[in-house]
């Protein structure tokens, strides 16, 4: 295939077909030479993993508007800016956007790198993430590779290896395609295409700018593609997990058996995990019970019950207290920063 063509074409397309999207400066702006923020390409960016743009949009508008640059942001206090974020879910974000504002304030003088090296050495940039700020804010050409541009390139290659084993081939093909010139254009072309022409379900075909050269559209094999690797049945367990405080603020958890899962690891105390989750309060208090979270082991998918409460008279011998001073959601296992995510906006500062 001509990938030069290729790209041509979808910029041609998205010229007259980009989404508007508060952070994003459109094709015509571009070409008037208007330049993206790196700041709030960044921000919609890290909003936008695992959450559908629909539900950003009011998000990237509030913070934007109480943070309008990166600096204001670094210096913003803490809780409000978790309280800003309650809503959109997977907390670690908020917390990494904050680490990640105060590392471009005091390691890059409240400048984003440019190249994506930099960017993925930052607080919570992956690899997304870092080749999307690269291209959208800097118009480098670096190639963005989600579940979207992986199920576009499978079909206009009419590529039936499945998932995630055709991940290595469907990254070629999608930097080979990638054009020098008009990078952020592409990329953000790019996703639009599988958002709106290019969808999962009945693609619309008769619209789309690649349907001349699309394989999988002259196949007839469109809509079975991506092909994915059958995920193999995990069993489910049940419990519940308990967090509390001290009057004086201090967390009471509990270090884990050296052996096992998440061997002496702290966490907060909790039930044995099995089939059907069995009450297990760790002392009596007056508990709560809040949300639930789910986690999945290599073997198995956790859902647990988290329960929660306020200064509780004394925490049992074993306990481990931990002073808010020393205490690092960081320092905790995954699914135990899950359990405190939920549970956190229950507690005083
Ligand atoms: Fe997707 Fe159809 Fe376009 Fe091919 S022609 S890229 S299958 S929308």
């Amino acid at each position: 295939m001509d990938h030069g063509a290729l790209a041509a074409g979808l910029l041609a397309w998205y010229d007259e077909n980009a989404r508007e999207m508060p952070w994003r400066v459109g094709p015509a702006s571009r070409k008037a030479g208007i330049t993206a923020d790196p700041y709030r390409i960044w921000m919609s960016e890290v909003m936008l993993q695992q959450t559908t743009v629909a539900a950003v949009k009011t998000y990237f508008e509030r913070f934007t508007h109480l943070w309008p640059t990166v600096q204001d942001l670094a210096a913003a206090d803490d809780t409000h800016v978790m309280g800003e974020w309650a809503g959109l879910g997977y907390y670690a974000r908020a917390r990494n956007l904050l680490k990640c504002a105060r590392a471009v304030v005091a390691d890059h003088g409240g400048v984003f790198p440019t190249d994506r090296k930099s960017l993925l050495a930052l607080p919570g940039i992956g690899p997304y993430t870092a080749s999307a700020v690269a291209s959208i804010a800097f118009d480098l050409p670096e190639t963005v590779v989600d579940g979207n541009v992986e199920r576009v390139m499978s079909r206009l290659h009419d590529v039936h290896e499945p998932l995630p084993l055709s991940k290595p081939q469907l990254t070629e093909l999608a930097e080979r395609t990638t054009p020098k010139n008009r990078a952020g254009d592409y990329a953000q072309a790019i996703m639009d295409l599988g958002a709106t022409v290019c969808t999962p379900k009945s693609p619309h075909c008769d619209i789309c700018p690649w349907s001349a050269p699309c394989l999988a559209r002259k196949n007839g094999t469109a809509a079975d593609l991506p092909k994915k690797v059958p995920k193999a049945i995990k069993p489910t367990r049940k419990g519940f997990a308990y967090v509390a405080q001290t009057p004086s603020g201090a967390w009471v958890m509990e270090r884990r058996p050296d052996k096992g899962l998440l061997g002496g690891m702290l966490g907060w105390p909790g039930s044995p995990w099995e089939e059907t989750a069995q009450e297990a309060p760790p002392f009596a208090a007056d508990w709560a019970e809040v949300g639930e979270i789910k986690h999945t082991f290599t073997h198995f998918h956790l859902f647990l019950r988290v329960m929660v409460a306020n200064a509780v008279a004394s925490a049992p011998e074993h306990a481990v207290t931990l002073g808010a001073n020393e205490f690092q959601p960081s320092d905790l296992p995954t699914v135990m920063r899950k359990v405190f995510d939920v549970a956190q906006v229950h507690f005083d500062d």
